[in-house]
């Protein structure tokens, strides 16, 4: 498993693909390096951030191993969330990536105003994460295919779909159709943006509609979800891959169990809403660790596209 694990690059530490927006935001950075001899003299502390605590295992884990190791707890594996750009970096072959639409950003069309207007809050969450949306779409290599990429990030405004994440899926679905391309798309989502209404959920439809018209052609749409992937973005696109694959242990489903157990009136089974639970079912086809997702993920392109010619 993953020898690739070891040497992998920390982005923004080492130069990332170029063609990857450039992080504008600190909390993009896995790791900041002082100068040799910065702290001498000083009594000396544990850093804050330097360490993260395992919430499975309770292990503690140092944080630049854990990002050499892609978020993932070298003790029992459980699987850390991971920003888009990190996932983008570990998944394809080196330099590849070329994204699109990259300066695509929502605008506040139903003027809505809850505790903060979605204006602030747009603005909030770009200072914070440094991010435009909650999706990077674009091209990229992995083995010896070019696919069609669609990367979600969960920082921003919980990985929410609203018409810029529905738009840059879509385009980058129709470009992929056109280029005769697979596509592949990571999800992560609290679901459809409220702060967008009926324009959140009318990207279900169109991306789905996107996807059918890329099915067409025999091409294939590899599905991935990661922790967690709900609500909207699960009743649309990632729930229609030709596979769909999934990391352990990732929440996965429609409502959350108290809205089910309250309309049901039934108790919950356990491990329900899981990806193992959701694999002994049928739903997913397989779980895959995310040290092994590129590896597989060239092993199925391999496999899809010698069925289609
Ligand atoms: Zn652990």
């Amino acid at each position: 498993m993953a020898k690739r694990s070891a040497t992998h690059k920390i982005p923004d530490v080492e130069p990332v693909a170029p063609a990857i927006t450039p992080p504008e935001h600190p909390a993009d950075t896995t790791f900041v390096k002082n100068s040799i001899g910065e702290n001498k003299g000083r009594k000396r502390e544990i850093p804050e951030g330097l360490w993260k605590k395992c919430p499975k295992c309770a292990e503690m884990l140092y944080e630049k191993k854990l990002d050499e190791n892609l978020a993932v707890c070298t003790k029992c594996g459980h699987h850390f969330k991971i920003g888009a750009r990190l996932r983008i970096d570990a998944l394809v072959n080196d330099g590849s990536f070329e994204e699109y639409d990259a300066e695509m950003v929502s605008v506040d069309i139903l003027k809505f105003t809850g505790v903060a207007t979605y204006t602030s809050k747009l603005e909030g969450y770009v200072k914070k994460t440094g991010l435009k949306d909650a999706v990077f779409t674009g091209c990229a290599e992995i083995g010896d295919h070019k696919v069609g990429l669609g990367v979600m990030d969960f920082r921003f405004l919980g990985g929410s779909m609203g018409s810029v994440v529905g738009e840059k899926l879509t385009r980058m679905i129709e470009r992929s159709t056109e280029a005769g391309q697979p596509v592949i798309i990571i999800s992560t989502s609290g679901g459809a943006r409220m702060y967008e209404g009926m324009f959140s959920l009318m990207q279900m439809a169109k991306t789905c509609a996107a996807l059918a018209y890329h099915g067409k052609r025999g091409l294939p749409y590899i599905s991935v979800l990661t922790d967690p992937t709900t609500a909207g973005v699960m009743a649309s696109y990632a729930s229609v891959g030709d596979l769909i694959i999934a990391e352990p242990a990732a929440m996965i489903g429609f409502a959350g169990p108290r809205v089910i157990k309250d309309t049901t009136q039934a108790e919950l089974p356990p491990g329900f809403q899981t990806a193992e639970f959701l694999k002994e079912r049928g739903l997913i086809d397989a779980i895959v660790p995310r040290l092994e997702m590129k590896e597989r993920l060239a092993t199925y392109l391999d496999f899809l596209m010698a069925a289609k010619s």
